[in-house]
């Protein structure tokens, strides 16, 4: 049966406020119920835990990674770990253009002059052609993360899409992702335990210092928080 856009936001906003104290598990269980298997994961390989969350849910269960040409090789090498030892379907998403093109077309370090106009091309741009053909699609968004995630609902209409958006862990705190991890023998990116809080692009991303909040060290200096994705 296929839903309009209509119908599908009105069960994005009920399910929003029904589902509002449920578990992650939970959510991706009423995900899976009511979109079978149109619904994905994103994941920026800083960790497993909703891929690890969304396999037991779907084995097999499409996880989209956005790989920006501008990535550290340890997360590259988190991708390729969590496709070879956990039962996912890892789909590697590229940009348009490789980053000599886009530096031909538009100059070099564009990350630095317009890291907007980089995200756009390099993140947004491409996660929208992957969504293509979804219905609801799963982040590891988390409230505590930063002030302007501090009301993500679990479950959201994404309006710019038409889709369904899913944040089943939006409501844990980092005690809660670091228990997940314990006890489930999460895998991580190696960068985790090498100073950095919150793992980007490596050259929008560097480590945090003592103190500061786990994506102090995304687009650091500038007055960016977030890529335009969520
Ligand atoms: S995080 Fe930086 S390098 Fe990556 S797409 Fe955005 S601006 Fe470009």
């Amino acid at each position: 049966m296929t839903m309009c856009a209509t119908d599908l936001r009105e069960i994005a906003e009920n399910a929003g406020r029904e589902l509002a104290g449920a578990s992650a598990l939970d959510v991706l269980r009423w995900a899976d119920e009511q979109f079978g298997s149109t619904w994905c994961v994103t994941s920026s390989m800083a960790d497993a835990v909703v891929p690890h969350l969304a396999a037991q849910v779907r084995p097999g269960v499409d996880v989209v990674f956005l790989d920006t040409g501008y990535h550290f090789a340890e997360t590259i090498g988190t991708r390729d770990a969590v496709a070879a030892t956990l039962p996912v379907t890892v789909r590697t998403v590229t940009p348009e253009q490789t980053v000599a093109e886009q530096d031909a077309a538009f100059g070099p370090r564009l990350f630095e002059r317009n890291p907007d106009q980089c995200c756009a091309l390099r993140k947004v741009a491409p996660l929208r052609r992957a969504l293509d053909g979804y219905t609801a699609w799963a982040s590891g968004l988390r409230r505590d993360e930063d002030a302007g995630r501090s009301d993500t609902r679990l479950v959201e209409w994404d309006a710019r899409r038409s889709m369904v958006k899913l944040n089943p862990i939006a409501a844990w705190t980092q005690h809660d992702v670091d228990r997940y991890i314990a006890e489930n023998g999460v895998l991580l990116n190696p960068l985790l335990f090498d100073g950095y809080g919150s793992i980007g692009c490596a050259p929008c991303t560097r480590r945090i210092k003592p103190g500061e909040d786990a994506r102090a060290g995304r687009w650091a200096g500038t007055s960016k928080t977030e890529c335009g994705i969520h």
